[in-house]
Formats: structure tokens, sequence, C-alpha cells
């Protein structure tokens, strides 16, 4: 049996469409244009290439899109009054510090800083704190992503076991948190679990974000689960260049898996695409109109 593979790029494709239309909707009926600013300091190339592709998209889906180049050098300071900046302003409905940030720079306060309501990254102790409380919260978009990705395949994930490697704040720990409110068996494993393989081999849903290429084996699945390969790692071949590999021995993986996401063409698709429903969903909520259909 060969696994059915899940096309994050089809389905990103079909989300940005929707958000697309949502935002015509509050344009001609309530005149709100929902504006994201996106703050990128330095130059790493990794992160400039993501900025890139979330302006073009934002354009695309007919939202307006401020981008904030800083020099590496950037003080804290200066860097918490561009956050203020932007948390006052009324044309910007989502804010986005591209991380990682330069080492000199304090991250956690940074984030901090960002007025909650517009925090699109969904970073802001104040919503990771109400997603942990079962609250309704602006969630971070990866896991968002690998939400909807999974209903592709499993219309409800009620009572399904699901394993999620990986505890980090941007996407383990609050896939975790969207994972229960789906009211799915959770496992989170990580650096220090033991005997990972048979973790997983219970599991229907496994998630691997874990930043270790083609980490979980084939035989580590149980047949017929879905996959969903968070991973994004950059190996390096014989020739000199490089490929993209994901966290799952993806070949192996096809074997016994029921669906599986490739790498690339599956999360990282979607991750820009939730970062649209994200602020179209906060641009709604500070203008009191109700949550809109994406
Ligand atoms: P991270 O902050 O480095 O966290 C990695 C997690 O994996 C940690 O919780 C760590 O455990 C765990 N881990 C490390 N080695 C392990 C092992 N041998 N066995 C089990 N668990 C292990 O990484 P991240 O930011 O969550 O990202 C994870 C991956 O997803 C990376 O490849 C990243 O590039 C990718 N990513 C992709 C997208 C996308 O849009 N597709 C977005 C974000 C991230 P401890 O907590 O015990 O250290």
């Amino acid at each position: 049996m060969t696994a059915r593979i899940i096309d994050g790029k089809i389905i990103a494709a079909d989300l940005r469409a929707r958000v697309a239309d949502e935002v015509a909707r509050v344009k001609r009926d309530h005149g709100l244009t929902p504006g994201l600013a996106v703050v990128l300091v330095g130059n790493d190339p990794a992160s400039e290439v993501y900025v890139r592709s979330k302006h073009k998209q934002t354009q695309a889906a007919g939202m307006a899109s401020f981008e904030h180049v800083l020099p590496a050098t950037v003080s804290q300071g200066d860097l918490l009054a561009l956050v203020a900046k932007l948390n006052a302003d009324p044309a910007v409905h989502g804010i986005l510090v591209q991380l990682p940030l330069p080492k000199s720079l304090n991250t956690e306060q940074v984030i901090a800083a960002i007025d909650p309501a517009k925090d699109v990254d969904g970073l802001h102790p104040h919503n990771a704190g109400r997603l942990a409380g079962g609250l309704s919260a602006l969630s971070p978009c990866t896991p968002l992503g690998c939400i909807i990705l999974t209903k592709t395949v499993h219309a409800s994930l009620e009572g399904l076991n699901a394993i999620v490697i990986g505890r980090s704040n941007l996407v383990g720990r609050p896939l975790v948190q969207l994972l229960l409110n789906e009211n799915a068996t959770v496992t989170i494993a990580h650096s220090r679990s033991r005997d990972l393989p048979d973790l997983c081999r219970r599991a229907d849903l496994v998630y691997a974000a874990v930043g270790r290429p083609e980490m979980v084996r084939g035989a580590w699945i149980k047949p017929g689960a879905t996959v969903i390969d968070v991973g994004i790692n950059r190996i390096p071949l014989a020739d000199g260049k490089t490929r993209l590999v994901g966290d799952v021995a993806y070949q192996d993986a096809l074997e016994t898996a029921g669906a599986i996401t490739p790498v690339p063409g599956g999360v990282g698709q979607m991750t820009v695409a939730c970062l649209l429903v994200n602020t179209l969903r906060a641009a709604c909520a500070i203008e009191g109109l109700p949550a809109p259909g994406v």
C-alpha cells in the first residue's frame, strides 16, 4: 500500500482563495482592509525569503502589507518603539516580528510588547495561555496548518491517538493544545522521551517537529496512520548542492502510512496561508465584526 499524499500546495491555495473572498466581503460590507505588518531585523537570507513570500501573499489576498526592515544593529529600545507604534496604528491588525532575532536582542521582551489582539504569530503569553486554557486565542500558524491538513484526511480527530514529537513554543506545545481542543488523545514526545519508536507505533496521527533529518523511520509508523511532517532540514548532497528533507524518512514512511505530507509541499505551504487567516480574524475581532468564515 502506498500512502495518500496530502498536497499542502493545493490545500494552501484553496485556503488563500477563501481568505481573499472574505477580505473582499469585509471591504465591501464594512469598509475594512485588514493590514499585516512584518518586522525583519537584519538580513538572514532564509528570513528574507519568508518575509518576501508573506508580503506577496498578503497583497494577493487583498490585505494591506507593511514591511519594516531594521538593521541587525538596532537597539532593543528602537525595536520596542516600532512595536509600540504598530500597536497604536489603526491600519495594522496583525504584527509579526520575524524570528529568530539577532542574539543581541531580547526576543521574549519583544513578543510580550506586541498587543495580544494583533499577535498573529500567536506567541504572546496571553494567547499561549488562553490556548492552553481551552479559550479562543490567536494560535501559532504552523500548528493551525497541521490541523487543517489532518482534517483533509479525518473529518473528526475525536478519540484518535496523536503523538507530537517536539515541544517548542512555536510548534509542538501549541499543536498539542489544538489537538486537545479537537478531542484527540495526545502524547507529547521530546529529546528525553524513552522508546520513541514504540510511542509512535501507537499513534493514529504522527506529527514530527524535531529538526532532525528523516529521524522518524517507516517502521515507527502504525500501518494506515496519518503523518504530518513539520521538519524543514537542508542536507548536503555529494555534488555540493543541497536538498530539503523533513523529519520523517518519506520514502520509507510512504509504505506504511495511510496519508503523509511531503517536504517541501506540505506543512510549509500552510504556514503563510494561516498567517493570512489569523490577520483576517484579528482584524474582524479588533473592529468588532463577527468572526470570518475561514
Ligand atoms: P526546536 O525549537 O528546535 O524544537 C525541537 C524539538 O524537538 C524540541 O522540543 C526537542 O526536544 C525535540 N527533539 C530534538 N531531538 C529529539 C530527538 N532525538 N527525539 C525526540 N525529540 C527531539 O524546533 P521547532 O522550531 O519546533 O522546529 C522543528 C522543525 O520544524 C524544524 O525542522 C523547523 O525548521 C521546522 N519548522 C517548520 C515550519 C514550517 O512552516 N513548515 C515552521 C516552524 C518550524 P527538547 O525540548 O527536549 O530539547
